[in-house]
């Protein structure tokens, strides 16, 4: 396991990332790499859990199992709702690349033809 209990942690770091994504995780190795003297240390807040290789859901009933919810705050799914976009993200360690697979794709005018212009 790459994470740590809650009760694990230090009384103080000098930086706190909240957030374990592409940005967070990031941002916390740049830190962790950089030339610093001394050598800071670096607490990464997750508020998802880990999931580590072969926990993953693998059928739709498991899957519609791991939805984050008010009764299911850790789970992998989050679906957020807005009036023009919906967006499906990850809850865990490693962000929204956790849920990086199994999406088909295909090409729908409305949302790529540049606005005022002509579609292609
Ligand atoms: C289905 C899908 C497929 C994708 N495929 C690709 C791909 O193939 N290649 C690619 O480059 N990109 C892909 N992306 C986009 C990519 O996953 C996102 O752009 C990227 O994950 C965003 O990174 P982020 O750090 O901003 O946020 P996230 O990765 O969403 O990370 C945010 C993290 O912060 C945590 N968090 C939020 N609030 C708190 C809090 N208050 N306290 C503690 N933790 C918190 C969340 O649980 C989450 O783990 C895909 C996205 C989706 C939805």
């Amino acid at each position: 396991m790459l994470s740590r209990n809650w009760d694990q942690r230090k009384a103080k770091y000098d930086f706190v990332v909240v957030g374990s994504g592409y940005g967070g995780a990031i941002a916390a190795a740049r830190i962790a790499t950089a030339s610093f003297n001394p050598k800071p240390s670096v607490c990464i807040l997750e508020r998802g859990r880990e999931w580590p290789v072969g926990s993953f859901p693998d059928e739709a009933v498991a899957a519609a199992r791991e939805f984050r919810s008010g009764l299911n705050p850790l789970g992998l799914y989050e679906l957020l709702v807005y009036q023009d976009v919906s967006v499906m993200k990850g809850n865990g360690l490693g962000g929204t690349s956790l849920v990086n697979a199994n999406v088909p794709s295909g090409r729908t005018g409305r949302y790529l033809r540049p606005s005022g212009g002509r579609g292609r």
